[in-house]
């Protein structure tokens, strides 16, 4: 719960009389202060409460005329636009009188005495170096104001440990990073692409992180949250000054290309590429494939980042995860100086835990968790019982629908855009059924997925050739040793 600050020395008066009377006041008005932010925060859900009202405080309440304070000029002007008759509204209505209100940006040391620090302050207000100038108003207030989703601490290019198979997302990242903002932009955009737990998110945070304490007008958003504060806008009319928020940062962020969801959403996400990118702002953005790879995408988005730098994480080898694991326990032993992990169990799980970073995290823990809870000593065989699950017996290679739509095609001597095309025609028929039952059968794509990356098919399709293909390998031999044989190559 946050504290509702008044500035009561601005209250006291000269009378006991008066002090009690105004101490009435500034009671009251805290009261009504909190019906009003939760009528508020019902009306106009959870997110957007948090990104408008959640900074307000009471510095006066006298009577009927009342000073509210927010952090930053930018607020205040949002607030006064789009929100300040809804809260004179309910303001009045909890209070039974009509009120005035008035809004001032509220100077920082004020706010500093005023206000414990929350673990929901913005970030770079804890850890910007000192002797550093402050970042510009809209650092802060453009991530909040826009739904900036938080950054963590701890992901930041001192923590991303290098390794064959990220050397060159992580140059492309630390050069977007380190550029001023008058340099001119390099890689715009820049896409990172790689499967889940791989360090996409860590990097972008990092990139995000350093170029915010530098000074530079950050905003970092999952696309999830890109589609909410767009949609969320739209509702409250808002769209405009969300737009031009969006267009005023010198660097925008995207984790999770993939969830970018709906037809509008992705319109305006292309406008707002086009207009940071044309205004030479730097554009990052991550997915879990590359671009070409990302079926329900916009066309015209999807060119545009082509026309950037993509770079793909590959899996994390043997040698990075055991320096990743190094890493941790570096981390770990600040916490906890006493806990050490022998060489011997570093190696073991490098060697077992395959799957990626989260993994690791997930093994590194349990260690801790088991020591610490325990007191057994970290051991080979202590870390072979707690991390059991984790370890991965001969992990299957991850195959790509599209190498599979490419091999099938490939063997039954028609085109991938054959299989993709509505053609109904028998020669295509067959190999698309084929092709889409291998989908389901060898990755973990779901039908809807499936159906999608099959030239947009609806999951009933889908589950309709699988069904198919698998009725027709149980009874036609010829067929089965066909799969079989295209499931091989897709192996190897
Ligand atoms: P993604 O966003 O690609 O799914 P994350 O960035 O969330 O993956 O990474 C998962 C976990 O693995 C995080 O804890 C992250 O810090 C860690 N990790 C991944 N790659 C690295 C790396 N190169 N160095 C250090 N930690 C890493
Ligand atoms: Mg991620």
């Amino acid at each position: 719960m946050e504290t509702v600050v008044f500035a009561t020395s601005e209250l006291v008066r000269e009378t006991t009389d008066e002090r009690a009377e105004a101490m009435d006041d500034s009671m009251r008005a805290r009261a009504i202060w909190e019906r009003v932010r939760r009528r508020l925060r019902a009306e106009l859900g959870e997110d957007v409460f948090s990104s408008w009202f959640k900074s307000i405080e009471i510095d006066q309440a006298d009577g009927s005329a009342i000073r509210l304070s927010v952090p930053t000029r930018f607020l205040k002007s949002w607030i006064e636009n789009h929100y300040k008759d809804k809260i004179i509204g309910r303001w009045s209505e909890e209070a039974e009188k009509p009120v005035e209100i008035e809004l001032t940006v509220r100077s920082a040391s004020v706010r500093q005495v005023a206000r414990p620090k929350t673990a929901e302050e913005p970030r770079q207000a804890a850890s910007a170096p000192v002797g550093r100038p402050a970042a510009p108003p809209m650092a802060t207030t453009g991530h909040e104001a826009l739904g900036g989703s938080p950054l963590d601490p701890r992901l930041t290019f001192d923590s991303f440990v290098q390794g064959r198979s990220n050397t060159l997302a992580r140059a492309a990242a630390m050069q977007v990073a380190q550029s001023r903002v008058t340099d001119p932009v390099l890689f715009n955009p820049l896409y990172i692409h790689a499967g889940v737990g791989l360090g996409k998110t860590h990097l972008l945070q990092a990139i995000a992180g350093a170029a915010q304490s530098a000074g530079r007008r950050v905003l970092y958003l999952t696309a999830e949250k890109f589609t909410f504060g767009f949609v969320a806008a739209l509702k409250n009319q808002t769209a405009i000054a969300f737009k031009e928020a969006l267009r005023s940062i010198d660097l925008l962020v995207i984790d999770d290309l993939q969830f970018l969801q709906g037809k509008q959403t992705q319109a305006e996400f292309c406008h707002t590429l086009n207009a940071l990118i044309d205004a030479g702002r730097q554009v990052v953005v991550a997915g879990d494939r590359p671009p070409s790879d990302l079926e329900n995408l916009d066309e015209r988005v999807r060119s545009r980042l082509a026309g950037g730098l993509t770079v793909e994480i590959g899996a994390l080898d043997e040698n990075l995860r055991f320096d990743i694991l190094k890493q941790k326990l570096a981390q770990a032993q600040v916490q906890h100086p006493g806990f050490d992990v022998p060489a011997a169990v570093m190696t073991y799980v490098a060697r077992n835990v395959t799957q990626n970073g989260r993994d690791l995290d997930g093994a590194f823990n349990r260690l801790i968790a088991t020591n610490r809870l325990t007191n057994q000593a970290v051991t080979v065989e202590m870390a072979e019982r707690s991390i059991r699950d984790l370890v991965r017996v001969a992990e299957p290679r991850r195959v790509k629908i599209e190498d599979i739509q490419k091999i099938v095609a490939q063997h039954y001597n028609v085109s991938r855009s054959d299989i993709l095309s509505s053609r109904r025609t028998a020669t295509v028929v067959r190999p698309r059924q084929i092709a889409m039952y291998l989908a389901k059968t060898m990755t973990l794509r779901s039908l809807p997925e499936i159906g999608r990356r099959f030239g947009g098919r609806d999951h009933t399709t889908v589950l309709h050739a699988v069904r198919k293909i698998e009725g027709l390998v149980g009874q036609d031999q010829a067929l089965n040793e066909e799969v079989e044989m295209l499931r091989r190559r897709l192996n190897d």
